[in-house]
């Protein structure tokens, strides 16, 4: 039996900035629903306009000069504050992202752990920000470089991680001592709300954090475009990537762009298939395939192809559907009726391209699934590299199967798409594992793993059309966030000769 264990009373929430909750200066509201079951409405968010933007650049604009001059281990103790808050309400923070997303509980539950990782890592940072001393070329001259704040930031999130992407650049954000406006996915305000209360009750002080709700086409463009923002970390589909560091590049803006991706795994002859199939389960249907680390194709070598099909058509068949909140989920609904179009067409573009559907490929019937943006996980077989299902992302549960004859093949069919997050190899082979590691064109490689997964502690992003600037996470961040100043101190006291550059 499905249940939802939160009830929520739909309210009106608001925007907060300068330290205040307030209004959108257009009088109006847009509400959003428990993807799990449509008649549930959530709250009524602000429709923002770009004037509410301006608002809140302006505002955290203002507090910079304060907050720039914090010194960075007392912002860090904020960061340590806000990380105690979070932990506290761990279980709150993860049912309020199932309610909205649509995510297994269990998933939502890991999310609050990694985003907790990300903010004692960066907590920490407060007391790590060091430049470098540099042998200078002349005598009694001291070299050596700072790290500054860059100014106002603005912070644009996508709702499959609707508290770890934001954690994950709000953070380094802060402790580096910028402010920041922070634009939410329009269908996830719930958990970005939740967010700035925690920051709020960990005593960060009024303006250094501002949010505005709204759609990204304008609340988003006015934060790319406005003069008084210098720096812009995005995280969303290739196509508002490109959009907004062509918009940025004319401004001379730094950009973070992290975007889609087409997460292939290969699998060697020599593979443990079982492992393989355990790690695909994860990979290609948990979150419903909506990670942007999801498996979302596999390359299998011709010799181990049937054996290998069988046992995944098996075990797919073994998935559980029902929604987030239920013991033992697997696959929960898509995140939104938007969502759901986009999965159904690529299911029935996968057909007419002459894929053959091995399994899946509807919403489950049943009354327990009718309000909800349910798909079954899906399997497509015989599948072509040049099938749009083959290269393109679908972000959803489905997963196309290519064959390959050898190694070297299934490596030319891996790097053939556009896209380059992340990607796995099984094998037992240790010589084509590392070989892999030197061919395959990604951001992050796993090795007899699942293709998803990131530490706090190291670099996060993509190459390719996945991946656009500096890296997230870990020490990369601090780079992103902070301009490194080289000083010159001479104290010879006397007049020096003439350099040239
Ligand atoms: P979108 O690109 O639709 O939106 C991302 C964010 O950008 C939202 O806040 C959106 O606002 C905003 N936005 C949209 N258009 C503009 C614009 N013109 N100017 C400024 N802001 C804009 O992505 P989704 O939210 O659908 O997220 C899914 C995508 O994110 C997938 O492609 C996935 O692979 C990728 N992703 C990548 C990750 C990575 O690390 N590489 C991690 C997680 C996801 P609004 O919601 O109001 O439209």
């Amino acid at each position: 039996m499905s249940k939802a264990p939160i009830q929520i009373e739909a309210q009106v929430y608001y925007n907060y900035v300068a330290g205040e909750w307030v209004r959108s200066e257009s009088g109006k509201t847009y509400h959003t629903i428990n993807p799990a079951n449509k008649k549930q409405i959530l709250g009524y968010f602000q429709e923002s306009t770009r004037e509410d933007a301006k608002r809140a650049i302006e505002a955290a604009h203002n507090a910079f000069l304060f907050w720039k001059d914090t010194p960075a281990p007392v912002r860090g103790e904020i960061l340590f504050k806000a990380w105690t808050v979070m932990k506290e309400r761990s279980e709150e923070l993860a049912r309020t992202m199932t309610l909205e997303e649509g995510k297994p509980l269990a998933d939502a539950r890991g999310e609050v752990k990694r985003s907790l990782n990300v903010l004692e890592f960066m907590a920490g940072e407060g007391r790590r920000l060091k430049g470098e001393t540099v042998p200078s070329e002349l005598k009694n001259n001291f070299a050596y470089t700072i790290k500054k704040p860059l100014g106002v930031i603005a912070v644009i999130t996508p709702w499959n991680f609707p508290l770890a992407i934001a954690i994950w650049k709000i953070s380094p954000a802060l402790i580096t001592g910028n402010t920041v406006v922070f634009k939410p996915a329009s269908s996830t305000p719930l958990t970005a709300i939740s967010l700035i209360k925690l920051f709020i009750d960990a005593g960060l002080p009024k303006a250094v954090l501002n949010m505005v709700t709204g759609p990204g086409e304008t609340v988003g463009m006015e934060l790319v475009e406005n003069r008084l923002v210098e720096a812009i970390s995005v995280t969303g589909h290739t196509e508002t990537g490109a959009l907004i560091y062509e918009k940025a590049a004319r401004m001379m803006k730094k950009v973070q762009c992290e975007m889609g991706g087409k997460n292939a795994v290969v699998i060697l002859e020599d593979a443990d298939i079982d492992l393989a199939i355990e790690g695909i389960m994860q990979g290609a249907f948990g979150s419903t395939g909506q990670r942007c680390t999801s498996t979302s194709r596999i390359i299998v070598e011709e010799k181990v192809k049937d054996i290998f099909i069988k046992r995944l058509l098996e075990r797919t068949k073994r998935l559980k559907i029902t929604d987030g909140f239920t013991e033992g989920v697997d696959v929960s609904p898509l995140a939104s009726e938007s969502q759901f179009n986009k999965v159904m067409s690529y299911i029935e573009t996968g057909q007419k391209e002459g894929a053959t559907l091995l399994f899946g490929g509807k919403k489950p019937s049943g009354k327990e699934y009718e309000d909800g943006y349910y798909v079954e996980p899906t399997i497509f077989t015989d599948v072509k590299p040049d099938m749009r299902i083959a290269h393109e992302e679908i972000f959803g549960p489905v997963l196309p199967i290519l064959t390959a004859k050898d190694f070297e093949e299934a490596i030319q069919i891996a790097n053939s798409v556009r896209y380059g997050l992340s990607a796995s190899i099984y094998t037992s082979d240790i010589n084509k594992a590392f070989k892999f590691t030197d061919v395959i064109e990604v951001g992050m490689i796993h090795i007899n793993s699942p293709t998803l997964g990131g530490e706090a502690q190291l670099p996060f992003g993509g190459i390719k059309a996945s991946g656009l600037g500096i890296r997230e996470q870990g020490s990369k961040a601090i780079e992103f966030f902070t301009d490194e100043i080289v000083v010159y101190v001479d104290y010879t006291g006397k007049r020096r000769e003439a350099r040239f550059i």
